[in-house]
């Protein structure tokens, strides 16, 4: 197995260097090569052909390697899946927006939570990812995003603000990240800290363990939490989320409410509308009537919260519908009537299956 040089301190890449019969500072200008999320040696200029022919036939540079990239037809959404160590994939996603770019970042190989509108879960959880192994995510992110640069010159129109780099860090992947909570605190801890990404700029959803979103709380950073809460009602939620039988809703949104005052930050409710088919093959809404939405309502009345609205994104394998744009406007105006701050998240990516779990999906079935 071909040794991962990211995952070496600095004194063992000095190490491993030096038993290659190398000059100590040849780990200087490595390790600043993977800083950068360089993904093999062969862009390594600064070293010599042969020596970075012969790294190539013995390490790999980052814990992460791409299988494979699917790119939206606008150019603003790129989406990875990457292969780890143990074969495992995962997906990350790279969303380029009017406010800076973007990084949606998994944080276990599958999912062991059984959500019912989710392509992630299918194969069942595999095991949770390492602190280097999220923040490789980001480092594809940022090295495709210079190399685009670098062949366009293009410059990002937020300039000096921005700079072009990966800017905002959503962990909401495969994967529940309040299930490895300690990795994905060391992750954020890092990005914050290597490249300056601010914690304002940060989310983490979570489909509502109510012991992490306090042991987040307990962490004390003013980063924004997002839950998913996906129905009003303790019997809809648990015909969709299982988790909902551990964590009932009340609890989860107390918890949650909890940290958004405490850390002074609005609330992200994430939201997909599912429709199903009756037998007439005609669409109903399953979560989205208007009786839903008054319910939703009494839920966030009076707290600091912004609803996201998630038109569903077609799972093959997953037995709901598409409901119309006239009932996903209809149910967000009754929650805008009601006092509740909601936006209908623009689809990113539709056209390259970006909706959670669905590349990896693709690509194990071949
Ligand atoms: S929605 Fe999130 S928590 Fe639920 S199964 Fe999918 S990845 Fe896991």
């Amino acid at each position: 197995m071909k040794k991962i040089l990211f995952n070496l301190t600095q004194p063992e890449l000095e190490q491993f260097v030096t038993d290659m019969g190398l000059p100590r500072f040849r780990a200087t200008q490595i390790r600043e090569w993977l800083n950068r999320g360089a993904p093999d040696f062969s862009v390594m200029k600064n070293l010599p052909e042969d020596l970075r022919q012969k790294l190539n036939e013995s390490a790999q540079t980052l814990p992460v390697k791409i299988v494979t990239r699917l790119d939206s037809s606008d150019n603003q959404t790129t989406k990875f899946l990457l292969e780890l160590e143990d074969a495992q994939q995962i997906e990350c996603v790279l969303m380029r927006t009017t406010y800076g770019n973007s990084v949606c970042v998994s944080s276990q190989a599958g999912c062991a939570m059984g959500c019912k509108f989710c392509a992630s879960t299918l194969l069942g959880l595999k095991r949770n990812l390492t602190v280097n192994e999220m923040f490789a995510q980001i480092l594809v992110a940022q090295w495709e995003l210079r190399r685009n640069r670098a062949d366009t010159e293009h410059v990002h129109p937020n300039g000096d603000a921005n700079n072009g780099d990966v800017s905002h860090i959503v962990v909401m992947g495969t994967g529940e990240p309040l299930q490895n909570t300690s990795n994905v605190i060391g992750f954020l801890n890092r990005a914050n800290d290597e490249l300056h990404i601010s914690w304002r700029r940060i989310t983490v959803s979570t489909c509502g363990i109510v012991s992490g979103i306090e042991e987040l709380n307990t962490w004390g950073r003013p980063i924004n939490l997002a839950i998913s809460l996906h129905a009003p009602t303790d019997e809809l939620r648990s015909q969709i989320m299982p988790i909902n039988n551990k964590y009932k809703i009340n609890e989860v949104l107390k918890a949650a409410f909890d940290f958004s005052d405490a850390q002074n930050r609005q609330l992200m409710i994430e939201y997909i509308l599912l429709g199903k088919r009756d037998e007439n093959g005609d669409v109903v809404l399953y979560n989205c009537s208007n009786e839903h939405a008054n319910k939703l309502s009494e839920l966030l009345r009076g707290h600091n919260v912004m609803v996201n609205l998630i038109p569903w994104n077609t799972v093959d394998e997953r037995d709901f519908a598409s409901i119309s744009g006239n009932a996903v406007h209809r149910f967000q105006d009754i929650l805008i009537k009601n006092g509740i701050h909601t936006r209908i998240r623009r689809e990113r990516g539709a056209d390259i299956g970006s909706a959670c779990g669905q590349l990896r999906l693709k690509h194990k079935k071949g």
